[in-house]
């Protein structure tokens, strides 16, 4: 047996999930399988920070966005993966939050089946639920949510399906990713299809990052209160949202205000 046929024969793919940002939310399977990779293909979302666990010698692929430049397409993705696997490397495709999360892991998933490479799939913390615990905002909550729906804000413009808002609207807690450029038509939407303007929502901008920002508002009034707030960004729904205002305990200003009550205090007490 030639070199090459074995090590064609070792050639894997692994679609890990990076996480939602902070690089300690990555999983120990997934960083483990960072480590001993050969090729890392990797894109927008996935917190390049991940990258300086890997080995010297490995090769890091790029195949997110690039401003200016004409995007990689999942075809050419596929292709990528396929062709390093071949090969006999051991690829990993490092994708923010979950893979099978709105990550097109699926789509990876079939092209890798039909290739023939073996795959595994490392699941991801997606950013449809840190957003919401970094913000302090429970999902579900006894007697308040039972049930949480996450879908995505991209394509409400396509979908003008009377039962899909219907239910929408019905959602106890509903998390809205990619929903910022269309956040006034989706608000707009729960209204007109029987959600209280007054429902509490928020958005979370870049959760898990020492940026982060959120906004907690009302149905009626959110799509201006975060209308400064960009994408990557995370909307809840849901009379759980208020809870952003108290249970809030990983932005920056909280913090602070705590630490500077806390010194007042001390002052106070040896003053
Ligand atoms: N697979 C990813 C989601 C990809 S879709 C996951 O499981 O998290 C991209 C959307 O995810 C963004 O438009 C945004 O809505 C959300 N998102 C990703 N990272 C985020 C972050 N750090 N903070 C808030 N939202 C985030």
């Amino acid at each position: 047996m030639s070199q090459q046929k074995f090590q064609s024969q070792d050639g894997k793919v692994q679609l890990v999930g990076a996480g939602p940002g902070d690089p300690e939310l990555i999983t120990v399977k997934g960083s483990r399988a960072l480590e001993t990779a050969d090729v890392i293909v990797y894109d927008r979302l996935a917190n390049p920070d991940l990258l300086s666990i890997t080995s010297e010698e490995s090769e890091h692929i790029y195949v997110g966005k690039r401003p200016g430049k004409p995007s990689v397409s999942q075809d050419q993705i596929n292709h990528i993966l396929i062709t390093k696997a071949r090969e006999g490397k051991k690829v990993v495709r490092l994708k923010g939050g979950d893979s099978f999360v709105f990550g097109r892991g699926g789509e990876e998933c079939m092209a890798l089946k039909a290739a023939d490479i073996p795959y595994e799939v490392v699941p991801g913390i997606s950013s449809a639920l840190a957003a919401p615990a970094f913000a302090g905002i429970p999902v579900t909550h006894r007697k308040v949510a039972r049930s949480f729906t996450v879908v995505t804000g991209h394509t409400i413009k396509k979908s003008d399906s009377f039962e899909e808002w219907e239910h929408l609207a019905k959602a106890d807690t509903l998390v809205i990713l990619m929903g910022m450029r269309n956040l006034p038509n989706i608000t707009e939407r729960l209204i007109s299809f029987g959600r209280d303007a007054d429902t509490p929502a928020a958005v979370i901008e870049k959760a898990t990052y020492e940026s982060q920002q959120t906004v907690v508002a009302t149905l009626a009034t959110i799509a201006d209160e975060a209308a400064h707030l960009s994408s990557p960004a995370t909307i809840v729904v849901g009379e759980l949202a208020s809870k952003g205002k108290e249970l809030n305990w990983f932005q920056k200003e909280s913090i602070e205000q705590e630490t500077t009550t806390n010194e007042k205090f001390v002052t106070n007490f040896a003053g």
